[in-house]
C-alpha cells in the first residue's frame, strides 16, 4: 500500500542499511499527551509507522510527557485508540519518556561531571536577558563555572526539592555566542513542583523536551528519529547530548514537512479553545480535523492512509487542499459503502394504480458494481416518499426527474407517471399522484421514455432519521493567516446543518456501525452511535457525492 517509493527518508535509510550502519530499522511516534490527535499527526504516524514497515523494522508509541500539567489519560487512551484505528502496531509496551526519568537523571549527572552542565541560578527573566538575540551574542550566565562538585550538590538538592521552582536551573554548557539560539546554554532541567499522571509526586525536576528525545530515543534503540521541520535547529542539539554522555545508540534525526490542509487548522492547542468554548461538541465533533472526530463522521482508515501517500514526503512545506482528503474517502467509500435509499426532504407519492394494503419486495444491489456484496430487499406499497427536489410543476429545460405528465423510473422499482398533485395554501407540494406500469420492473417501458431516475422509499416501511449535513469547519483557506483577526471569526457559520425526518428505507433500521453508506443520489452518511438513542437514530454525512478536486 504505502507507496512511498522516492521520498527522501526511505532513500536514506536504504543507503544506512546498504552501508551496514544499521541491520533493523527502529522509528518512534512521540506524541504529548495534551490533546487529541489530529489529521496532520496521521501524517507522522504514517511517515514513522510506514518507514518501520517498509524495511521490516519496529515502531514504537512514546508519550512524550514532560510537561505533566498540561497532559491527562484521557489524551493517552484517545492517542492509543487512534493509532490503533489507523491500523498500525507499535513495538512492545506504550512507552513513556518519563520511564527514562531515572536514566534521564543519570545522564545529566553524567553531562555535569564531563564538565558539559552546570545548574545556573539566575532567575529566568535575567536567564533570559542574558539569552542575547539572533544579531547579537548572549551573555554567560555568571554560574556558568561552577564546579562540578557544587553542579552535582547544587542538582541533587534540586531533586531533593530543597529549592523553589525558578531558583535553579541544569543548562548545558555550550556557546553563548551560537547563531543558532537553542545552543546558548539551553536548560535540561527546571524545577516544577506537580504532580505527574505517570511518576506520581516522585519528581519535583522535571527534563527539557531536547534534552529527553534524543535520549529516550537512544534507550529504546531508535535508528531514525522522523520528525517535522521545526525541529531542523534543534538537530545540533540533538546530536550535541548524544554525543556528550554515552547512550546505547547514537539516532539519526531527519526532519521533513509538517502537514497543512486549507480551511483547516492543525494545532491542538487552537483545536482545544474550539472545544473549550463550545464551538464544536467536543474533541470528537465530525467537524474536527482530529482523527476521532473523522472517525466519527466515516472516514475510513485507509482514506486517511491513502490521503497522507498522496500528499508525499518532502523537506518543503506547502499547503495540501482539503478536497484531496475528500477524494480519498470519496474514493474509498464508492467502492465499498453499501447502498441505500434515503429521502432528505420527503413528500408523498401516491401510486393511485397500486392497490391498497398491497405490499411486494423488491430485490436491488447492495453496490451496483459489486455483487460480491450481496442484495437488499425494500419494500413497494402504494404511498411512497420521494424528495421534493425531484418535482417540479413546471420542469425547467432538461429536467431529468418528476413533472406532471412525465415518467420517471423510481430506482430498482417500477416506471411511474406523474398524473396529479396538491399544493396547499402557499403553493407548496403536499402530494404527488401517479400510476405505475406493472410492466417495467427491470425492463423498459414500450412506447415512452422515463426522464431519469429518481430515489424513493415506501411510506409504509421508511424509518425516520436525522441527518447531519457538514460543511467545512472553516470559511476561508488559510485560517488564522490574518494575524489582525482572531481565526475563530474564521468558522464558517454554516459549517452544520440538520435534517430531522428524512425517511429511510427499512435497512437503515439498525444501521451498520462499521461503514458509511451511499444514500443513493445523496451522498455518503455514517451512523453516529454517540447521540442515536433508541427510536432517533443519527446520521453525519461524511462527503458529498461529487468530486471537486482536480488532480
Ligand atoms: P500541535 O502543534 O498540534 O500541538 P505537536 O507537534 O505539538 O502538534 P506532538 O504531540 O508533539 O504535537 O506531535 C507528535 C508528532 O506528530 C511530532 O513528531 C510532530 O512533529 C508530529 N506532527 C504534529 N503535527 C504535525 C503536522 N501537521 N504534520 C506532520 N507531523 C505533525
Ligand atoms: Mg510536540
Ligand atoms: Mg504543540
Amino acid at each position: 500500500e504505502a507507496n512511498q517509493s522516492g521520498n527522501f527518508i526511505k532513500t536514506i535509510i536504504q543507503d544506512d542499511l546498504e552501508q551496514g550502519r544499521h541491520d533493523h530499522i527502529v522509528t518512534r511516534f512521540p506524541p504529548e499527551p495534551n490533546g487529541y490527535l489530529h489529521i496532520g499527526h496521521a501524517k507522522s504516524i504514517f511517515v514513522n509507522f510506514g518507514m518501520a514497515e517498509a524495511f521490516g523494522g519496529d515502531c514504537t508509541l512514546r508519550f512524550d510527557d514532560t510537561n505533566p500539567e498540561k497532559e491527562s489519560q484521557e489524551y493517552i487512551d484517545s492517542i492509543k485508540r487512534d493509532v490503533e484505528w489507523l491500523g498500525y502496531e507499535w513495538k512492545g509496551p506504550v512507552r513513556f519518556a518519563s520511564d527514562y526519568f531515572d536514566r534521564l537523571y543519570e545522564y545529566a549527572e553524567e553531562l555535569i561531571r564531563n564538565g558539559h552542565a552546570y545548574v545556573c541560578s539566575l532567575d529566568p527573566e535575567t536567564a533570559a536577558s542574558y539569552r542575547g538575540t539572533l544579531k547579537e551574542a548572549g551573555k554567560n550566565s555568571p554560574y556558568r563555572d561552577r564546579s562540578v562538585e557544587e553542579n552535582l550538590d547544587l542538582f541533587r538538592r534540586m531533586r531533593a526539592g530543597e529549592f523553589a521552582e525558578g531558583e535553579h536551573a541544569l543548562r548545558a554548557k555550550i556557546d553563548m555566542a551560537s547563531p543558532n539560539m537553542n545552543l546558548r546554554d539551553p536548560i535540561l532541567y527546571r524545577i516544577r513542583f506537580l504532580h505527574h499522571h505517570q511518576t506520581g509526586d516522585k519528581w519535583c525536576i522535571y527534563p527539557m523536551y531536547d534534552f529527553t528525545h534524543p535520549l529516550s530515543d537512544a534507550e529504546e534503540g531508535v535508528t531514525h528519529s522522523l520528525c517535522t521541520l521545526e525541529f531542523e535547529d534543534h538537530r545540533p542539539l540533538y546530536d550535541w547530548v548524544l554525543e556528550n554522555v554515552t547512550p546505547p545508540c547514537r539516532p539519526r534525526q531527519i526532519e521533513f514537512a509538517r502537514l497543512n490542509v486549507n480551511y483547516t487548522i492543525t494545532s491542538k492547542r487552537k483545536l482545544m479553545r474550539l472545544v473549550n468554548e463550545g464551538y464544536v461538541d467536543a474533541w470528537n465533533d465530525p467537524r474536527m480535523p482530529t482523527l476521532s472526530g473523522m472517525r466519527r463522521r466515516g472516514f475510513t482508515p485507509a482514506s486517511i492512509r491513502q490521503f497522507c501517500d498522496m500528499v508525499g514526503i518532502n523537506k518543503t512545506g506547502g499547503t495540501v487542499d482539503l478536497g484531496m482528503l475528500e477524494h480519498a474517502i470519496r474514493d474509498d467509500l464508492n467502492k465499498h459503502a453499501p447502498r441505500a435509499m434515503c429521502v432528505l426532504h420527503p413528500v408523498k407519492l401516491v401510486l393511485t394504480n397500486y392497490p391498497e394494503g398491497q405490499r411486494e419486495s423488491l430485490t436491488v444491489p447492495v453496490h451496483p458494481q459489486d455483487e460480491s456484496m450481496g442484495t437488499r430487499e425494500v419494500t413497494w406499497t402504494r404511498e411512497l416518499y420521494i424528495d421534493q427536489n425531484d418535482f417540479a410543476e413546471v420542469p425547467p429545460r432538461k429536467w431529468k426527474r418528476l413533472s406532471p405528465g412525465n415518467a420517471v423510473r423510481l430506482r430498482g422499482g417500477y416506471v411511474i407517471t406523474c398524473t396529479d398533485f396538491v399544493q396547499d395554501d402557499e403553493g407548496n407540494v403536499t402530494e404527488i399522484h401517479a400510476e405505475y406500469d406493472p410492466a417495467t420492473l427491470g425492463v423498459n417501458p414500450e412506447g415512452y421514455k422515463p426522464k431519469g431516475v429518481i430515489h424513493w422509499v415506501s411510506a409504509e416501511t421508511a424509518v425516520d432519521l436525522e441527518l447531519r449535513l457538514y460543511d467545512r469547519l472553516f470559511g476561508v483557506e488559510n485560517p488564522g493567516a490574518d494575524k489582525e483577526r482572531d481565526y475563530i471569526e474564521d468558522l464558517n457559520p454554516e459549517n452544520l446543518v440538520t435534517l430531522y425526518g428524512c425517511k429511510g428505507e427499512e435497512n437503515l433500521a439498525e444501521p451498520r456501525r462499521d461503514i458509511a453508506y451511499q444514500f443513493e443520489r445523496e451522498g455518503y452518511f455514517f451512523f453516529d452511535p454517540e447521540v442515536s438513542d433508541g427510536d432517533r437514530i443519527v446520521l453525519n454525512r461524511t462527503v458529498t457525492l461529487r468530486d471537486s478536486w482536480a488532480k
